[in-house]
């Protein structure tokens, strides 16, 4: 050990590298210790290169001898650009998902800040009519309606409007302000911007009684931490709820984080927002340039913005001023990050709203169970919007039991005759099948050869339009064969249905109609969803085909009947979760139905009609699914009635994988106390994906604390395994995904 003198203390620096230590460094001279704060950045040699770490205490000791200590080069921040509480919450996730804290600080930051660059706003620019534009005749923009529409804009704010103000009225501003600037009847002006222009934005709805007592309730909670689960039906007016709770914080002068699971809901949601507020609303998500994510996060911790709506990875923005944090859709598992830094984004927040004293509202159709059981155990306060809002009514659920019925291809005979009365009455009709591709295996009808991915325990899926198949699980890709393999005679055939033999048959059965397919394969291109979701609302689409995608938040006005064609396919999962997500999926699926004025029927093809998660949702709601679903959870002491952490280790080889996990798990054995369980180590369902051998072994306790404690313990043997170098391993906290 080594005591350096006094104002030459060492830097403990966190790096983003995946390990669980802290570096240590000499202070680089001539700099003044007083002014050093944790969570600056700064930046060190490490190896033959320099990289961007985070100070995460000075010490006066290192137990490395100083001589061997290098320098660190220099801090890159005058003042951190994370508070004091935000550092907290980080060293809280790194110690409760067991993740080197290096990691953990650098997923809070954009990845340009994470690479040490300048923390720098860059300046807005601002624009106001010339003397010449003041006076202008609009007959001579008859021809030009855009600029004209700027023009007028200007019109009605002469001291200018900034880049950000603009984009928030109208996003196709530029090239009409380039033509006016060339024109000279725009300037630009260096005047600092008055921050509090009204743009005048639309007004709020009458509340019906429910949407007002919630709003009521949170209202009175702002300035304390409380949780609130706003249970509202799809279309009972949530997002109505939100809006108005956020005007009041606003009217604070205090800023609001709003989390959405999924990159496509934040365009509706954006432009709703747009409509209502009128300033400018930040953006973050991974689909978004650096730059533009930095101007998010620098403008939310700056105060210039008050509202960010983004995905998980924003959950970690500074906040100059915060008020609230609105998670939508809370029981959706994409707010589980699934790989590298295993969070939940859901419970974080919590722990966040816990730190910064402010409340924080979750809101679903179809609340997780964990939710459901922390208002059970009076943690979270209900909020109930039991009804939809305005006129539209609940939709009606039917199973359609096809066994021994005609189908075409994977759609029943009377389905087809529903599907035909709707479009007769010129309504929309949506169809939902959770497989995208044209049939998910390809058999030879003369020797059962399939097609299968040689690198995953899978089959590969057939992608007719494109003319391969193709693996889901490692993207392995090969061209479409035309005979078989194997006997070189027999006849291969389509097994299994994906959206593109349903868009096929579709178009067979419904010649003369419209229809779409949204699921990832025909939405890759930027844009193409937007453009799609337009086509629909405007009426041009008769038939809606698509996956998942399409189960989340969408509003589709004229869509009277909703079919989920493949509803089994579901109900037979080892995963314990797998339920739960089910029945989610069927009730926000269903709540796209009839979502304005008139009635919407959702229709369950089936060949287990008597199932009893089917015949509880059906008959009784989520509800009660939901309460039949816990007492289970219960009985069987899963969680949220215990706890579990799961450890996965890959390899190239099977057996140094499961080398590896039986030995973590005879020291877990020795090391737990009587309330852990270890359970395994088992191959993982999928045993091979992308080349590699999959093992994992589950750890679970009734106590939190003991198997926090226990996995504490656990983790300096399972670094100190000497296959743990050739085993890739990683943790995962509260799993929502056993695979
Ligand atoms: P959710 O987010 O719960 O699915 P939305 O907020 O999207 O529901 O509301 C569904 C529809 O009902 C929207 O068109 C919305 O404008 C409308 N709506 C919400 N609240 C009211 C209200 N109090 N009166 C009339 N219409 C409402
Ligand atoms: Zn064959
Ligand atoms: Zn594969």
């Amino acid at each position: 050990m080594s005591k350096l003198q006094d104002g030459f203390p060492i830097f403990r620096v966190a790096l983003p590298l995946p390990i669980f230590r802290l570096f240590d460094y000499l202070a680089p001279e001539n700099i003044d210790i007083s002014q050093v704060k944790p969570g600056m950045r700064v930046e060190v040699p490490f190896g033959k290169h320099t990289k961007c770490g985070f100070l995460v205490e000075c010490v006066q000791y290192s137990d490395i001898k100083t001589d061997k200590l290098k320098v660190a080069l220099r801090l890159l921040d005058d003042v951190p650009l994370l508070s004091g509480k935000d550092l907290k919450l980080l060293h809280w996730a790194s110690q409760y998902y067991h993740h080197p804290l290096g990691e953990v600080i650098t997923a809070a930051f954009p990845v340009s800040l994470r690479q040490g660059k300048v923390a720098q706003l860059r300046s807005e620019k601002a624009y106001k009519l010339t003397e010449l534009g003041q006076v202008i005749d609009s007959e001579k923009f008859k021809r030009s309606p855009k600029q004209l529409s700027v023009l007028e804009k200007f019109q009605q704010h002469p001291q200018g409007l900034s880049e950000s103000q603009l984009t928030a009225w109208n996003d196709n501003w530029r090239t009409s302000v380039k033509q006016l600037l060339s024109k000279e009847l725009l300037q630009l002006t260096s005047d600092a911007m008055p921050t509090d222009i009204k743009l005048v934005g639309e007004s709020n709805l009458i509340c019906n009684p429910q949407q007002q007592s919630a709003i009521d309730a949170v209202r009175v909670g702002l300035g304390h931490f409380a949780v609130f689960l706003l249970e509202g039906v799809t279309g009972s007016g949530k997002t109505e709820v939100y809006m108005q709770i956020i005007q009041e914080v606003l009217a604070r002068g205090q800023q609001v984080l709003v989390l959405l699971p999924e990159i496509t809901l934040t365009p509706q949601l954006e432009d709703r927002f747009k409509r209502r507020f009128a300033i400018p609303i930040a953006i973050s998500h991974s689909k978004l340039t650096d730059n533009q994510r930095q101007h998010a996060w620098l403008s939310m911790r700056q105060g210039q913005t008050s509202i960010l709506l983004g995905t998980r990875s924003a959950l970690f923005t500074p906040l100059k001023k915060p008020g609230l944090i609105i998670l939508d859709e809370e029981h959706d598992s994409s707010f589980k990050q699934q790989e590298g830094f295993r969070f939940s984004a859901r419970d974080v927040a919590i722990v966040r709203g816990k730190l910064l004293n402010i409340p924080v509202l979750l809101g679903s159709a179809t609340p997780s169970l964990e939710s459901l059981h922390n208002v059970n155990k009076q943690r979270y306060q209900l909020l109930h919007l039991p009804e939809r809002a305005g006129a539209a009514q609940a939709p009606s659920l039917q199973l359609l039991d096809i066994r021994n019925k005609r189908m075409h291809e994977g759609i029943c005979e009377s389905l087809v005759n529903e599907i035909h009365k709707t479009l007769a009455k010129n309504e929309q009709v949506l169809l939902f099948l959770n497989r995208r591709g044209f049939a998910p295996t390809l058999i030879c009808h003369g020797c059962g050869w399939v097609a299968r991915c040689q690198r995953c325990d899978a089959n590969l899926v057939i992608h007719y339009d494109e003319q391969i198949l193709r693996c889901h699980h490692c993207g392995q890709e090969q061209r479409l064969i035309r005979q078989c393999p194997a006997c070189k005679t027999g006849e291969l055939t389509a097994l299994g249905l994906g959206t593109e033999r349903i868009e096929k048959i579709l178009s067979e059965l419904f010649v003369e109609k419209t229809i779409v397919r949204l699921d990832r394969d025909s939405t890759q291109r930027k844009g193409t969803l937007e453009g799609f979701l337009e086509q629909i609302n405007q009426g041009d689409v008769d038939i809606i085909l698509g996956t998942q995608m399409l189960a989340k938040g969408h509003h589709f006005p004229n869509v009277t009947l909703v079919a989920i064609l493949d509803v089994d396919s579901g109900l037979f999962s080892i995963d314990f979760h797998a339920a739960e997500k089910m029945a989610q999926m069927i009730v926000q699926v269903s709540g796209r139905a009839g979502r304005a004025e008139k009635p919407g029927r959702v229709i369950m093809q089936t060949r287990q009609p008597e199932h009893p998660l089917l015949t509880t949702l059906i008959r009784e709601g989520y509800r009660s699914f939901a309460n039949n679903a816990l007492a289970e959870r219960q009985a069987a002491l899963l969680p949220p009635f215990s706890y579990q952490a799961l450890l996965r280790a890959h390899a190239i080889d099977a057996e140094s994988a499961m080398t590896f996990l039986q030995v973590v798990s005879e020291s877990a054995r020795i090391l737990g106390s009587s309330h852990t369980q270890i359970l395994g180590p088992v191959a993982a369902p999928m045993a091979k994906r992308a080349g590699l051998y999959r093992y994992q072994l589950l750890l679970q306790s009734t106590k939190r604390q003991d198997l926090h404690l226990l996995l504490d313990k656990l983790i300096p043997v399972i670094e100190k395994h000497k296959l743990a170098k050739k085993v890739r391993w990683s943790l995962d906290v509260d799993p929502v995904d056993l695979y």
